[in-house]
């Protein structure tokens, strides 16, 4: 299946100069929704994983469709205020400013073993930042995955000795 026709390009979203890969045409077709989270689920069928963890919000359409089919538990990585028990926060560098996010600090265990999952690799930050969270919690990232991957962005050297794996890169 050709997916990447799935993919549309907004240019000077959300602001000028920023041409952003949206994914939604995916989500809007059972077939290419099913294929993608096929093909994810076939790539992590034999790795050990206790959770799946992903980050709010385009991470959530499909780390909790993955942790199902690999019949493991989902562990929201969230923005701030969002979680409603006792947190852990992770500050990262964005192009103008920070951002945050936040983990409930009961949701990971010493030892767990997690699957992390958001929808794009662009420079790594965001993902930097839940590898910060669980870690912090002892849980050991075992994979990160991403349904697309911009290349130019080089964020797997941000994220060097990690499995990482993207369904598209371009
Ligand atoms: P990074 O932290 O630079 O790797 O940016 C990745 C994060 O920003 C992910 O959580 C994405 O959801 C979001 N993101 C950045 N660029 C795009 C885009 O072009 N399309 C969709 N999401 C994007």
């Amino acid at each position: 299946m050709n997916i990447e026709e799935f993919i549309r390009e907004i240019p000077d979203f959300p602001k000028e100069g920023i041409l952003f890969k949206d994914i939604t045409p995916i989500l809007h077709n059972p077939e290419t929704y099913n294929y993608v989270i096929d093909k994810m689920v076939e790539y992590y069928s034999d790795f050990e994983i206790d959770y799946v963890a992903a980050i709010e919000a385009r991470g959530f359409l499909f780390g909790p469709q993955i942790a199902m089919r690999l019949n493991k538990g989902f562990i929201p990585i969230r923005k701030p205020g969002k979680l409603p028990a006792e947190v852990i926060s992770a500050e990262y560098e964005l192009e103008y400013g920070t951002n945050t996010i936040e983990i409930h600090k009961d949701a990971v265990k010493p030892g767990d073993k997690i699957l992390l999952i958001d929808d794009l690799l662009a420079t790594g930050g965001t993902t930097r930042a839940a590898i910060n969270l669980i870690e912090k919690l002892e849980g050991e990232v075992v994979g990160i995955g991403f349904l697309l991957e911009l290349l130019a962005l080089e964020g797997r050297a941000e994220l060097k000795g990690y499995d990482i794996y993207s369904l598209i890169s371009d």
